[in-house]
């Protein structure tokens, strides 16, 4: 069963003016579509077809440059999407709320230390809030597409927020400047998606 570009749930336009539509077309048309395409290509007639993502990811072979780089990609982009949201994002609340003051002391010293991790990566990657068993969290990042759930990775647990820092996703509307995109991204998250994704991750 070959995997398929999820859908995004909202128009292309729904995020302006943080994320602008153009950018968003192309992301996720013709860069998320093709990691899903590549990653078909890469698993077909192995004995990785079939399984989950999660699955090959967590168990992936890093030599396994295809599966790794498209794996990675896919899976990251299908979470991106749904951690934004144009309307209906809710607010910090609850047992993530609690978690996040108990690791960071505040909802800003949040945002400025996974700030810092999304400026601070150099070339491209993206920045993460995991959650681990037990309900601890920890802000990580990781270059290209790689992943907290892939193996041996600096960054461990479950993502349940990503921010892709890759050029691709900001250069149009930004070009250099990575903080303002960073900035504007905290104006359009789904913090009820985020909040669903620690109570099922912790
Ligand atoms: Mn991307």
């Amino acid at each position: 069963m070959a995997f398929e570009l999820p859908k995004l749930g909202y128009a292309y336009d729904a995020l302006e003016p943080h994320m602008d539509a153009r950018t968003m077309e192309i992301h996720h048309s013709k860069h998320h579509q093709g990691y899903t395409n590549n990653l078909n290509n890469a698993i077909v007639g192995t004995d990785l077809d079939g399984k989950s993502i999660e699955d090959i990811l967590a168990n992936l072979d890093m030599s396994n440059g295809a599966v790794r780089n498209n794996g990675g990609g896919f899976y990251n982009h299908s979470l991106f999407w749904t951690v934004m949201n144009p309307e209906d994002r809710g607010y910090l609340s609850g047992e993530l709320k609690n978690a996040i003051e108990a690791a960071y002391g505040s909802k800003d010293e949040f945002i400025a230390a996974f700030s810092k991790a999304a400026a601070t990566r150099f070339g491209s990657g993206w920045a993460w809030l995991c959650a681990h068993k037990g309900g601890k969290i920890e802000i990580c990042s990781t270059p290209n597409q790689d992943n907290p759930l892939m193996p041996g990775v600096s960054c461990g647990g479950t993502p349940i927020l990503g921010l892709d820092v890759w050029e691709h996703a900001y250069y149009l509307n930004y070009q250099n400047r990575r903080p303002d995109y960073i900035k504007a991204f905290f104006n359009v998250i789904n913090w009820n998606e985020v909040e669903r994704r620690y109570a099922e991750a912790k």
